[in-house]
């Protein structure tokens, strides 16, 4: 435990949640007219008829919008992501803690091709507000009639009931949502933050393009937080790691230690530029053997650096052609070692190979320096660095559901990264329980056979439940470790 848990003001109680009706009203007043174009709704939202609206408005949800829906409303833990973002709350009473909570910006967006709409700077000290706020946001995008019957709303050309994304920004000084009530408004604190995203290692990937992520490419990531974990651990002393698999095609690292989320933008740009390895500098990294490891134990042969023709030109690439004061073609003797090993098989034989044919140089050659930049090339972690470094950056929240892959983001313990499988998290659907295939109809065949087949899809699916649900609780159990 790393503090005194206070106790959640989680309560649920409809006097709370008339109030948070009238808070999403008000959001609606307040957006930004950048955030949102051509936003004309205006509402008339009588609060006796709160519930037989809101049963009109889920019967307007479609599927996909429901079940967004009820996963937001029966499934993600808001409890635990109240008690992990108020971790470093002021004082030891529940309101210190709430008063804290406040503070904190959230946003929540929607992704369409042709338009993103963004509300950002929501906050409330209550954890249930921010539910209703991607989840019940009745006025945001429906119509109440005068006779009382919700209408969808179109905004920019695509109608949209739920929100799909759901955002955590810093902690500022006063509560966002009364920013413009304020002389000042700025973020003090922030968690120290590291996105990392697989196509920026596109360059050095052959499994997967773009947003595609494998279990293979998924490893460069794991490699980057065992890198980045073992790096400011023992230079900044930092401990509270939390690692996070985006649903999509990132992993996201947030750092927690009161003295992590205090730091200001200069030293965050510091502390970036000193993670940063320049791999084309002659300065030579600790950290090689750590790179190397991976490098020799998967890269080669995961990425075919040898075996596939467009791969192999850039592995030579990487080899100079003129080095040093005798200028050694370094890149023609590599490619001699491998047209002498053309017949050996393993990729990481002919690697071993070039290896020692370039010691035999090491008079002339400073060879861990030549073997540093091939490594690093391949490995050094791709940081996004404005994440980093900047305050106002937000990062998605840990348990949201991706609106692309309707994976969940899920909380992986650094142990366990090297063998979590990107392709192997609950969906949306499969939290839910609900099965794709519906097709169980069979009129053609006999009583028996039918009771058969039910029988065994009936223990299948609950099998299959079971599953999903373990799978779900593992997860939700990691995230409370946090707390
Ligand atoms: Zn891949």
């Amino acid at each position: 435990m790393w503090f005194n848990k206070a106790t959640t003001p989680y309560q649920s109680n409809s006097r709370i949640r008339r109030s948070a009706i009238s808070n999403q009203l008000a959001f609606i007043k307040k957006m930004d007219a950048d955030e949102i174009d051509d936003f004309d709704l205006t509402l008339d939202v009588d609060k006796k008829d709160e519930v037989k609206q809101q049963q009109q408005f889920v019967s307007t949800l479609t599927p996909e919008e429901q079940s967004l829906k009820k996963y937001y409303d029966e499934k993600f833990p808001w409890d635990l992501l109240y008690e992990w973002l108020s971790f470093n709350h002021f004082g030891d009473s529940s309101d210190g803690q709430s008063e804290y909570f406040g503070r904190r910006e959230f946003s929540v967006s929607y992704t369409r091709p042709d338009k993103q709409i963004v509300l950002r700077n929501r906050s409330s000290p209550d954890v249930n507000n921010i539910k209703l706020l991607i989840n019940d946001l009745l006025p945001a995008t429906t119509v109440v009639g005068a006779s009382g019957e919700v209408k969808r709303k179109t905004i920019g050309g695509s109608g949209r009931l739920v929100y799909d994304k759901l955002d955590i920004g810093p902690v500022y000084n006063s509560e966002p949502i009364k920013k413009d009530s304020v002389t000042s408004y700025s973020p003090v604190e922030r968690e120290l933050v590291f996105d990392i995203d697989i196509n920026d290692y596109d360059e050095v990937r052959a499994c997967c393009k773009g947003q595609t992520l494998c279990s293979k490419c998924w490893g460069l990531l794991a490699l980057a937080a065992d890198y980045l974990t073992y790096q400011i651990n023992e230079c900044f002393g930092f401990e509270q790691f939390l690692y996070v698999f985006s649903g999509g095609r990132g992993l996201h690292i947030w750092i927690s230690d009161k003295s992590a989320v205090t730091l200001t933008y200069e030293m965050r740009k510091s502390l970036v530029s000193f993670l940063r390895m320049d791999h084309s500098s002659d300065y030579l990294h600790p950290q090689i053997e750590f790179f190397l490891k991976y490098f020799e134990e998967h890269m080669i042969e995961d990425q075919l650096l040898l075996s596939d023709e467009k791969q192999l030109k850039q592995f030579l690439e990487q080899f100079p052609e003129s080095y040093g004061k005798k200028k050694i073609n370094i890149r023609e003797s590599v490619e001699r070692v491998l047209e002498e090993n053309s017949e050996v098989s393993s990729d990481v034989e002919k690697w071993m190979a070039i290896k020692a044919s370039l010691a035999t140089l090491k008079e002339n050659i400073d060879l861990q320096e030549i073997i540093f930049r091939v490594v690093m090339y391949y490995t050094h972690p791709r940081i996004d660095e404005p994440v980093t470094i900047g305050f106002n950056h937000l990062l998605k929240s840990p348990f949201c559901i991706h609106p692309r892959t309707k994976k969940l983001c899920v909380p992986i313990e650094l142990s366990e990264i090297h063998k979590f499988d990107p392709n192997n998290v609950p969906t949306l659907n499969s939290i839910l329980n609900i099965n794709q295939d519906n097709n169980n109809n069979n009129n053609n065949s006999n009583q028996m056979d039918i009771d058969d087949e039910s029988n065994n899809k009936k223990k299948k699916k609950s099998k299959n439940q079971d599953n999903n649900t373990n799978d779900f609780q593992r997860y939700r159990k990691q995230f409370s470790l946090y707390n």
